[in-house]
């Protein structure tokens, strides 16, 4: 624990720092992924930031690269960063990878530690297509990083939702363990997977978009590549 979040967990009902959970497709993981979190881990002084790779996204098409291969990237990208973790719970579980399935197993393990749910601000509209959506703030708070040209909802249930537990100070996030939505600013980085993914398919470089070892494990993997079938005739 650091001096700073020392004295917050003084001012807090809850005594340890909280810890970050940033879940997502990481097809491929990229620095859009690693630099906001990095952000939000020094800016809350977080304990640390757990990256929770997905086996079956419910909301989109399935990725790409095969989970072990976007598992491995990830460790990859983190190796060194020791406040980064893999935690892997989504990938060890068949059906569909509920957030809310991860967050109920994570607050069973961590009593009344704050949970803080990353997301960017895509993500965070498309919070009520997701299972259990309003679930998600009885077991964690939700830090919701702007993405560029990412606005926050306004007007509609997802604006109503966000209104009544929008917090300014992140000290609160110590006062109890889920309950807040929090949005930050991080490092706008204008990069998506599936913009490295189209460059990588169209013969391009993802060079400086992501760790080098990133990159030199996609090339050695062949990962992104057009589709070597022939189309019938
Ligand atoms: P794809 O392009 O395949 O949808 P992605 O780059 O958005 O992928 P995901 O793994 O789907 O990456 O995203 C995981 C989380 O990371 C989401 O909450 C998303 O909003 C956030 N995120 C992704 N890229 C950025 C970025 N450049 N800046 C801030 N947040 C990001």
């Amino acid at each position: 624990m650091t001096l700073h979040s020392r004295a917050l967990a003084a001012q807090s009902n809850c005594s340890a720092a909280p810890i970050g959970i940033f879940g997502g497709t990481f097809d491929p993981v990229h620095f859009g992924h690693l630099r906001p979190a990095l952000d939000l881990l020094e800016q809350l002084s977080l304990a640390e930031v757990r990256f929770i790779p997905c086996r079956h996204p419910p909301h989109r098409q399935l990725p790409v690269a095969n989970p072990e291969q976007r598992l491995a990237m990830l460790r990859l990208a983190i190796a060194g960063e020791s406040r980064f973790r893999v935690d892997e719970r989504e990938l060890a579980r068949t059906g569909p990878s509920y957030m809310v399935d991860t967050l109920a197993s994570l607050r069973a393990e961590q009593g009344n530690v704050p949970l803080c749910l990353i997301m960017g601000t895509d993500a965070f509209q498309g919070l009520p297509k997701w299972h259990r959506w309003t679930e998600l703030i009885e077991l964690a708070h939700l830090l919701v990083m702007r993405r560029p040209g990412g606005l926050l909802p306004r007007g509609d249930e997802l604006g109503d939702f966000f209104e009544a537990r929008r917090i300014h100070d992140p000290a609160q996030l110590m006062q109890q363990p889920m309950g807040f939505i929090l949005p930050l600013e991080v490092t706008p980085l204008e990069i998506s997977a599936t913009r490295i993914r189209t460059l990588v398919e169209a013969g391009g470089s993802a060079r400086y978009l992501l760790p080098s070892v990133v990159w030199n494990y996609i090339q050695k993997e062949c990962l992104y590549l057009p589709s070597l079938s022939t189309p019938e005739k």
